[in-house]
């Protein structure tokens, strides 16, 4: 009998830190504006320049994000807190220190629900942006010939977002990391743009055998600037540790950096423990005291969140949760389907026409539902009049859906307008029907015969006659009775 290498089997352990860009007008410390698209160096001051003997100043707009952020991710918000001083040095921190929250963080031990799984969120603490380093006149062989330095961004404020490593596949960080963008915009406090920089997400990877209870050594990836290169950056990185590991190697804990055309991670620099930071208290700013009072004015300010919705549209309007997490997406879209089915609009009726048609549009159109013309009350009306008859479906996408968003003009007016009023007249319907059958013979054969798909060609035909404003249901009957 030949034994047989049991090949070991891995899982793989991840938490994201995520660094959230607050949308506040000025900085963290001092009143310069925080605007990105201004000339470089020109939003700048004493205080966020690091000069000596100047004295940050507490935004209170900061720390009332960082509780609204920490409530709605169900945390607890801590009444005593501080904020510490972590030291190192790099061109982009002039202060060669950054004001952040070490052993008090604002809020802690919350969680978020991510398909029906709980992952913990450790901690959420304030802290300041650094300026942004150019690397200019850089190629791929030499590297940059200098460096130029904006400070604009330094002192921008930001939350950073700790999990517990609950999560265990690239799949589920993304998933987390997506929930996570969208509540933050539901708050209206971080615009969630990957991309740009506004949000972004540091990836902890380990490895551990399968049923192993003790973690792997971690390493953390920075520079992953979309959702899929979350993905792609954890998967490469569990390949590296598992190819590391199976060759009998170890993993060093470090920080690594995701590269985007070879879509592996390479070292950036050793970890760094807390005591190379030397964090103490910062002695320029109190501490902070957070009256009850305060949270629940903020927790007032909460509107119902994504995932809260994502439970309640399948109950409520018998959505799918595929047509519910189109519509969740984005909260105007959200709201604006709400006040159409307050209107009295049937909601599933109102979910279709927002993700198909109007979708399409705003898609063709690279425009959003507040920059569309059409009301809540006018895709109510529109709906109404199919309802009830008055128009077709087809007329109603193809003729009036059109100028409603662009134009917000009402559909009564363009019904009116374009003679679109559908013909339910029998008697005016039956002569087109019947002039339609008797011209062709072959298709009445079939369609005599049982062939139902023929119908389709008889309706169509009719449609064409009347210019589209037959009512379907009625040329359908009318078929139905002349055929017998
Ligand atoms: P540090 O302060 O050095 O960044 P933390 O203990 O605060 O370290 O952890 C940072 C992140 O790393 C957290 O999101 C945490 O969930 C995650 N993490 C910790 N241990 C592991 C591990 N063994 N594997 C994967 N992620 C981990
Ligand atoms: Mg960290
Ligand atoms: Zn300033």
């Amino acid at each position: 009998m030949t034994a047989i290498k049991s090949k070991t089997e891995y899982e793989t352990v991840i938490g994201l830190e995520v660094h959230a860009q607050l949308k506040t007008k000025t900085k963290i410390f001092c009143s310069c504006p925080v605007d990105f698209g201004a000339e470089p160096n020109t939003n700048v001051c004493p205080v966020c320049l690091g000069m000596p003997g100047v004295l940050p100043v507490l935004n209170r707009q900061v720390v009332a994000y960082a509780i609204k952020t920490g409530l709605a991710l169900n945390c607890t918000v801590t009444k005593h807190c501080k904020f510490d001083r972590k030291q190192y040095f790099y061109p982009d921190l002039p202060k060669n220190y950054q004001i952040s929250q070490y052993d008090q963080p604002i809020c802690e031990n919350g969680y978020l629900e991510v398909s029906g799984k709980r992952i913990e969120i450790q901690r959420i603490h304030m802290e300041e942006d650094a300026g942004k380093l150019v690397h200019a006149g850089s190629d791929r062989l030499h590297g940059s010939d200098y460096s130029l330095v904006d400070y604009n961004r330094t002192g921008t404020p930001l939350i950073e977002i700790v999990s517990m490593p609950d999560i265990r596949s690239a799949e589920e960080a993304k998933e987390y990391a997506q929930l996570l963008r969208s509540i933050l915009r539901y708050l209206d406090v971080c615009d969630g743009n990957l991309e740009e920089g506004s949000m972004r997400c540091d990836v902890n990877v380990s490895i551990r055998p399968i049923g192993s209870t003790t973690f792997g050594t971690r390493c953390e990836i920075k520079n992953v600037n979309s959702f899929k290169s979350l993905i792609r950056a954890t998967e490469s990185e569990v390949e590296r540790q598992k190819e590391i590991i199976e060759s009998g190697g170890r993993i060093i804990q470090e920080t690594r950096l995701f590269e985007e055309n070879s879509g592996k991670t390479v070292s950036m620099r050793s970890k760094e423990e807390a005591h190379d930071y030397r964090y103490f208290p910062e002695p320029d700013l109190v501490p902070l005291e957070i009256s009850a009072q305060w949270i629940n004015e903020i927790k007032e300010t909460i509107p119902e969140l994504p995932n809260q919705k994502k439970l309640r549209y399948p109950k409520d309007y018998g959505l799918n949760s595929e047509e519910a997490k189109v519509l969740i997406e984005d909260r105007n879209l959200a709201e604006f389907y709400e006040a159409v089915i307050r209107l009295g609009a049937n909601a599933k009726k109102a979910a279709n026409w927002l993700i198909g048609p109007v979708t399409a549009y705003m898609k063709e159109h690279k425009t959003d539902i507040l920059n569309c013309c059409m009301t809540p009350k006018q895709l109510a009306d529109l709906l109404g009049f199919i309802e009830k008859g008055a128009i077709n479906d087809n007329i109603a996408k193809t003729e009036i859906l059109e100028e409603l968003l662009g134009q917000g003009t009402d559909s009564e007016e363009i019904i009116k307008q374009k003679g679109l009023a559908q013909i339910t007249d029998t008697s005016a319907l039956k002569e087109a029907v019947k002039e339609v059958l008797e011209s062709n013979p072959t298709q009445l054969k079939d369609l005599k015969e049982g062939k139902e798909k023929i119908r389709g060609f008889f309706v169509g035909q009719v449609m064409k006659k009347t210019g589209g404003k037959a009512s379907p249901q009625i040329v359908n009957a009318l078929i139905d009775e002349l055929i017998k």
